[in-house]
């Protein structure tokens, strides 16, 4: 049983495919769901409208994350560098807008999605 809740969540399931890491999140990376409200600031990988969350599932290179894969090959830095900040820049911008909005934002890193199947 998942609880006694039993509200308007149109799927609950695609929150507990986020947590588990289950193939069904890795379809998701990069699509908009049909559920996710086109008026909210960016564009989260999950979005709860019935009760205004959503769930980003960051790519550990590309938003730099703080962990092994989050890492810049030096090799490739003048041109992954200016890109790494203005994502950061648009991450932070993005979730000040949500909250500002009233939306409560998660993100969930791909590392850690890997973690959880271990
Ligand atoms: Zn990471």
């Amino acid at each position: 049983m998942y609880g006694s809740q039993r509200e308007h969540a149109s799927n609950p399931q695609q929150g507990y495919a986020a947590r588990n890491g289950s193939p069904e999140t890795e379809t998701q990376f990069g699509l908009s769901l049909p559920s996710t409200p086109a008026s909210l600031p960016s564009k989260p990988d999950l979005a709860f409208p019935a009760r205004r969350k959503v769930i980003f599932v960051h790519g550990c290179f590309w938003h730099s994350h703080a962990c092994k894969a989050g890492l810049i090959p030096k090799s490739n830095r003048d041109f992954s560098l200016p890109k790494l900040r203005q994502n950061k820049a648009r991450d932070r911008k993005n979730l000040e807008a949500l909250s500002l909005l009233g939306w409560d934002a998660l993100v969930i890193w791909q590392c850690e999605l890997k973690d959880g199947t271990a």
